[in-house]
């Protein structure tokens, strides 16, 4: 019989004969299913806003995604709420354009209530104040309809259960990927590619440098695996926690059972948040340390101890926890929550100083007010306190986070941008992806309309595109976008 490959018309070369682990060489020609003005890798909030921005502003935009669905994290990962995306007093808000679109779309559906509603400090808000004003609750069923219509309305080529395996690198940039699927292997080609895979896995097999984890360890935050819980009594929860005004929900019946020897998670309360649903809330508490979220073995062990972890608390919540008691498991996520993986060097690298000083930048792209919020890489508690770091109500983020060093014809949006580790403590929640998302998806859109480069995309013209599509950059922007000032762009 042939072997396979002759049969297919391909080669498969190895050099060895038998089962071993020297590397094996492997060579195949593989169609091109796609080729593109812009190509967006990852569809979660960053590359959602991406693609939908890239294909408004003219660029014939494709959308790779691993799973069947869009969201990243605020679907498969179950995270929520969307974190705040106002001033962190709650008086200004900060993050529009794409993100509001699919918030206003989604709560139309009856899946999501307007950030502008809810209080800090709420049930929909963890009980948290601090940080927590104007947070958005959502349902992720009505997150991945509304996030594809819209990429569909856009013209956006959707290619989803398709997952990225390598960068295709010519002339010192990047000029596609290499994506398995169904299909098997094929390669997309595009003159600009914007990776939002929150790991940077494309600038990462281009050669762009990156940092991981803390400078002095190179530890990253914790993983969590995110749950649901249905049948809840809402009433007597918010009254219990109310009632007890604790630090945090349940922290005086977590201590009771880690002294008794009955709470075996990394964790000194609860994080509990009601979803737009009677009867159901969100579970942020599971905590598995010390994994790399871009090694396999580590994201494989945690999804199996992320599991345990949550039976464990479904024990707690129906032994322990008033309005908890007829509590049932509704679904666990889809993956295992990585908050933290490598960040990108890019031609600028937001640090805390910046976040504390509110910083004002020349090349602004996106205004937050989110504090730095850092699990302990090693223990129970972490940074979302006023106390931990210092931060300002409203803060930038520049353009040159989303261009990498090392790489042309790449841009980076989302939790992989160019940022210390503190920093991205702040700008990893998921409304400054969505706004770093759609300045990327954006600026790839003008580079390909004006044939330069990312990051000779003329500033002031993107972000005059920025504010016409709903994005707010602040007075400054503003006042210079009114008073008429050209920008350079065509
Ligand atoms: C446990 C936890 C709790 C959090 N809590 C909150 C919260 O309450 N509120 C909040 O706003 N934020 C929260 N965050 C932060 C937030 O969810 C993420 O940082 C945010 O989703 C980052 O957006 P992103 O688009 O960069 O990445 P992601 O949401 O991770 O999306 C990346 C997308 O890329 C896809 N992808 C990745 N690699 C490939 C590949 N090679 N090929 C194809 N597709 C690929 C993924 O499937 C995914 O859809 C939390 C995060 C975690 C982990």
């Amino acid at each position: 019989m042939e072997p396979a490959g002759r049969r297919k018309g391909y080669r498969i070369v190895t050099d060895v004969e038998r089962i071993s682990s020297a590397p094996i060489k492997f060579q195949k020609d593989v169609p091109v299913a796609a080729e593109a003005d812009v190509l967006v890798v990852g569809g979660g909030p960053a590359g959602i806003a991406a693609a939908v921005a890239s294909a408004r502003n003219g660029a014939r935009t494709v959308l790779v995604e691993r799973f069947g669905f869009l969201g990243g994290n605020a679907t498969a990962g179950l995270v929520g709420p969307f974190m705040t995306s106002y001033s962190q007093d709650g008086k200004i808000q900060l993050i529009k354009g794409v993100f509001e679109e699919l918030v206003e779309r989604a709560e139309a559906l009856g899946g999501a209530i307007h950030p502008r509603s809810v209080e800090g400090g709420s049930e929909y808000a963890g009980f948290i104040t601090y940080g927590h004003h104007r947070v958005t609750p959502f349902d992720p069923e009505a997150v991945k309809l509304v996030a594809a219509e819209m990429c569909l309305e856009a013209g956006v080529d959707l290619r989803l259960h398709t997952f990225v395996c390598d960068t295709l690198v010519e002339d010192g940039g990047v000029a596609g990927v290499l994506v398995a699927s169904k299909s098997g292997l094929e390669a997309i080609r595009a003159k600009i590619t914007v990776d939002c895979s929150a790991d940077a896995d494309i600038a990462a097999r281009a050669g762009v440098p990156f940092h991981q984890g803390r400078d002095e360890d190179g530890l990253t935050q914790p993983m969590t695996l995110f749950f649901r819980v249905g049948n809840v009594d809402d009433a007597t929860v918010i009254e219990y926690i109310n009632r007890m005004n604790e630090y945090r929900p349940f922290t005086s019946l977590v201590k009771a059972a880690r002294e008794r020897g009955d709470f075996p998670i990394p964790r000194e309360a609860i994080g509990i948040y009601r979803t737009p649903h009677p009867g159901i809330w969100r579970v942020n508490t599971t905590r598995l340390h010390q994994l790399d979220g871009t090694d396999v073995r580590d994201l494989t062990k945690a999804e199996i101890e992320g599991r345990r972890q949550v039976m464990f608390l479904m024990r707690f919540f129906r032994e322990q926890c008033p309005g908890f008691e007829n509590a049932m498991l509704l679904d666990t996520a889809a993956m295992i929550g990585v908050r933290e993986t490598r960040r990108i060097v890019g031609e600028y690298t937001l640090t805390a100083d910046d976040l504390a000083s509110g910083r004002e930048f020349d090349d602004v792209i996106a205004l937050c007010g989110y504090p730095i919020d850092i699990h302990s890489p090693t223990g129970s508690g972490g940074t979302m306190n006023k106390e931990a770091f210092e931060c300002a109500n409203v803060y930038q983020l520049p353009y040159g986070i989303l261009v990498p060093q090392g790489a042309d014809r790449l841009l980076v949006a989302g939790r992989c941008v160019s940022s210390s580790h503190e920093a991205l403590g702040a700008i990893r929640v998921m409304p400054p992806a969505f706004a770093m998302g759609q300045a990327a998806g954006t600026a790839a859109a003008l580079a390909v309309a004006e044939g330069v480069e990312p990051r000779n995309v003329p500033v002031p013209w993107l972000q005059e595109t920025l504010v016409k599509n709903g994005a707010y950059l602040g007075d400054t922007v503003n006042r210079r976008i009114k008073s008429g000032e050209r920008s350079t762009g065509s």
